[in-house]
């Protein structure tokens, strides 16, 4: 794949660049393994104050950067804006709470024989980050932020379509401060993972992306027994059951269907809806879905930009046809448009049966599955009836289906009557093939940590008698 820019809304390459040499990859990683050195020993309020100095760059230069991003992805202004935002609100929280976060943790002394022990948190050296273009500065920053904060380096090799956001990412983070080497792009293409990855100087690599990718780096990964953190793919179900505000849920639905221009790995993409409920909740939704405006991301009046890419469009309209060549009806979209620009109307389709592939295929765009279901047994059995498992959203204002779900549901994340969403102060991940570890709060920054045990005994003979030998 190319590394370029090129504008989805009118398919125009804007900026091309050509990959980083190996000897210039290889020098980057000597800077990334050297700077670790030198970060390791700097204190956690001196990495604050330069988390800090990231947050107000992000913050003072949101609408160039945003519309940086939607010049590379397509995704709306509005959207990119928020999201140069939520990353600045990333960097002070973790600016905030990494001396707690990485503080030591007492253990019972007494029950170990020691006179202290405790477990200290510590970096571990450059980690590789392979990051995808849909959030393109929030999928980073949410690695990047906790990373470096807990006294790591980070290796960036983002998507191919998004260079330009890479490059300002290593920018922003020298500019606040951090040493040379601390946050590095790599310009590289997929092909050059595995070399990176096997390099002794990088010790860890995380991966949000496709199951493929997951199923490639984990290969590496475990090779060169390096530990690794994946986010991958999402098939998220959204559960209306008879109780629910269906209005309130329909409106929901679509956001959460649509946002991102319907690339979001944690977006609902299979709606189980109960059959009391079904016909007025599929007539609302798909109303909802049909209103939204399809066109120009730069225009204020826009609700789903283009697709990122062309093959991205080709592939869910070839899902949809599927569908419907195996009996699906569509209530709404379906129709590939004319014109330039990957666009692709929102579509809600129904009548689904597991010969299809939109059935267990995740569906990376604005397009809908509905499923109808008559019991509580049955939504379960259709949510959790995929090979994915990141995010869940249950519809009930029933308190104990409420508590059922929260449990019933293979998720990595549970939304009860809410929209599945990121924060720093949440952990998040996936289960099954969406992957394993987790992204945010204080589990998130101990991913990349040592976790050691420190155990100090009295200084005399007897110390440390009665432990086992390992
Ligand atoms: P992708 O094709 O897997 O690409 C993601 C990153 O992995 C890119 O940097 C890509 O590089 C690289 N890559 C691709 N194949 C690779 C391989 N075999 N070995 C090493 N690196 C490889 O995914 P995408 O199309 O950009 O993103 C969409 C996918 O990401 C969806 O499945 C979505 O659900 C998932 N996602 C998951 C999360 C989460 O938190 N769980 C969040 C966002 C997206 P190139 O660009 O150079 O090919």
């Amino acid at each position: 794949m190319p590394i370029a820019t090129t504008n989805p809304a009118t398919g125009q390459v804007l900026k091309s660049y050509e990959p980083m040499s190996t000897e210039q990859i290889d020098a980057a990683i000597e800077r990334a393994d050297l700077a670790f050195r030198d970060l390791r020993r700097t204190t956690v309020a001196q990495r604050a104050q330069w988390m800090n100095a990231a947050a107000d760059l992000l913050d003072a230069e949101r609408d160039e950067t945003a519309r940086l991003m939607t010049t590379e992805m397509g995704k709306t202004y509005a959207a990119a804006q928020a999201e140069v935002t939520k990353c600045a609100t990333a960097c002070r929280f973790y600016a905030a709470n990494a001396e707690r976060m990485l503080a030591d943790e007492p253990a019972d002394a007494a029950a170990v024989k020691a006179k202290r022990a405790f477990v200290r948190y510590q970096p571990i050296g450059a980690v590789l980050a392979v990051m995808p273009w849909n959030f393109p500065l929030w999928q980073v920053m949410r690695f990047a932020a906790p990373a470096l904060m807990a006294g790591n380096t980070g290796l960036l090799k983002h998507a191919s379509n998004v260079p330009q956001t890479a490059l300002y990412l290593e920018d922003v983070f020298r500019r606040a401060g951090f040493p040379e080497g601390a946050f590095t792009t790599l310009l590289a293409g997929s092909d050059a993972v595995d070399r990176i990855l096997s390099d002794p100087r990088v010790r860890a690599a995380t991966l949000t992306g496709s199951e493929g990718a997951g199923r490639s780096i984990a290969q590496i990964a475990g090779r060169e027994l390096k530990k690794t953190v994946l986010e991958l793919g999402g098939s998220d179900p959204f559960v209306v059951m008879p109780s629910a505000d269906l209005d309130r849920a329909a409106e929901v639905a679509t956001t959460a269907r649509c946002q991102n221009n319907g690339q979001s790995c944690i977006a609902a993409k299979r709606f189980i809806v109960h059959t009391d409920v079904f016909d007025a909740f599929a007539g609302k939704f798909a109303a909802n879905m049909a209103a939204l405006r399809v066109g120009d991301p730069m225009d204020a009046g826009t609700d789903v930009g283009p697709l990122a890419s062309e093959s991205g469009r080709d592939e869910i309209h070839a899902q949809v046809q599927d569908a419907v060549a195996h009996g699906a009806t569509v209530l709404c979209g379906g129709e590939k448009p004319d014109g330039d620009g990957w666009f692709y109307p929102p579509t809600v389709v129904t009548d689904l049966n597991p010969q299809m592939r939109m059935w267990a295929e995740e569906v990376f765009g604005p397009v809908a599955g509905l499923y109808r279901v008559s019991s509580y047994d049955e939504a379960v059995a259709v949510a959790n009836g995929t090979p994915f498992g990141l995010g869940a959203n249950a519809w009930t204002t029933d308190p104990a289906e409420q508590e059922r779900f929260a449990t019933d549901l293979d998720a990595g994340n549970v939304f009860v009557n809410g929209m599945t969403t990121s924060y720093p102060e949440l952990p998040f991940g996936g289960v099954k093939n969406s992957g394993y570890g987790r992204e945010l709060s204080a589990l998130g920054m101990r991913e990349f940590c040592n976790t050691k045990t420190v155990w100090v005994g009295e200084g005399a003979a007897t110390a440390g008698a009665g432990a086992h030998a390992e």
